[in-house]
């Protein structure tokens, strides 16, 4: 075969294998849109886990009728413009991928209505083909919906597990957002049901709350509020107790800059720190915002944007270690008398 330019539509499906690997993916990149417009209210409905609709709805910024199409072409963003915005980003998007991807492998419909706009506007793409925009009614803000994900990459249809599975990535997701982003509402619903909704918390109180309502009522009983700074990073949230301390790694929350991510330096530094105070075999929970100069971690390591690089990994670490190590000292597994409460 001769050298050739693939067409735009098979570019975006091979971009769509990065990016959206099963409703979750596409559901994460959605909600961070929300996100990235200002939303206070995020609603998430699926069918059938996602496989057969996905919709959120924001009250976010919204988008002009022009910039429509826009949103949906490849690289298109309004969050970087220059390398210098790439290296400072401070936003949960901005490689422009997102829409177009999910589009090219979805029958895709975007609502979505300024707040100084008379009317809202919708734009259909139906597996990358792009239709005109159209009136609509909707209030301020986005709707966006993705029906029968995969239908024309039956490769990858094929791939996703049963719909309880489907909707329970979801669910984990929308727990870390929820906790990351505790100021906002989000509701969650599936097959025409409210399953899971978390309203804004503002207050002291209510963020514990919501805490509670996300990790389970005894979690901020059984775990100790830190916030420290030294050398630009500063380290705040919930670590849990030693008493407290799970089979299972299933509630451990690392956020950099309000971005759940999986990353080894951050993973060896608290296993670390909780190595004197845990028994073989168990595992803490905690929920740990680490803030810093966006400048100072790469964060376009990967489509998903789920691993970082660090500049100062070491000092990073460091950082880490000593924080939680100080805060650990003395919550020994057994040497503090659990809660009864
Ligand atoms: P990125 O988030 O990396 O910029 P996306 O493909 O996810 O790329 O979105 C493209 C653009 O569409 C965004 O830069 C933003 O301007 C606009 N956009 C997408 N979703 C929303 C939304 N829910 N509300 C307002 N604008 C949105
Ligand atoms: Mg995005």
């Amino acid at each position: 075969m001769p050298i050739q330019l693939l067409p735009d539509t098979l570019v975006d499906q091979i971009a769509a294998g990065e990016v959206v690997e099963r409703p979750a993916s596409a559901v994460k990149e959605l909600v961070e849109n929300a996100l990235d417009a200002g939303a206070t209210r995020v609603e998430v409905e699926l069918e059938e886990g996602g496989a057969r609709l996905i919709r959120i709805r924001d009250n976010g910024a919204g988008i002009a009728r022009d910039e429509l199409a826009l949103a949906l072409s490849r690289h298109a963003t309004s969050k970087i413009a220059s390398l210098e915005d790439l290296e400072a980003v401070a936003t949960m998007g901005f490689r422009g991928e997102a829409l177009p991807s999910i589009a090219s492998v979805s029958q895709f419909t975007i609502t979505s209505r300024k707040a100084d706009a008379e009317r809202a506007w919708c734009l259909e793409c139906d597996g990358g083909r792009l239709g005109e925009p159209e009136p609509a009614q909707h209030p301020p803000g986005t709707t966006v919906e993705a029906r029968e994900l995969f239908y024309n990459v039956p490769a990858r249809r094929r791939f996703l597990r049963a719909e309880r599975t489907e909707f329970g990535h979801v669910e984990d997701l929308l727990r870390a957002l929820a906790l990351a982003r505790m100021d906002v509402e989000f509701r969650l619903s599936h097959n025409g049901k409210l399953v899971r909704s978390w309203r804004p918390s503002r207050s002291e109180d209510e963020l514990l709350r919501r805490l509670g309502e996300t990790l389970g009522t005894g979690f901020p009983s059984q775990s100790l509020y830190l916030d420290e700074s030294a050398a630009g990073f500063r380290l705040s949230g919930w670590v849990g107790l030693p008493t407290a301390a799970r089979s299972q790694a299933d509630q451990q929350y690392f956020y950099v800059n309000r971005r759940l991510v999986r990353d080894r330096t951050v993973a060896h530094a608290l296993r670390q720190a909780y190595a004197d105070v845990l028994y073989h075999g168990r595992h803490p929970a905690y929920v740990l915002f680490l803030e810093l100069d966006p400048t100072r971690v790469d964060v376009n390591v990967h489509p998903a944007k789920s691993e970082v690089r660090f500049r100062d990994q070491r000092l990073v670490h460091d950082f880490l270690y000593r924080t939680l190590h100080r805060a650990l000292a003395g919550t020994r597994a057994g040497a503090v008398e659990s809660d009864p409460l």
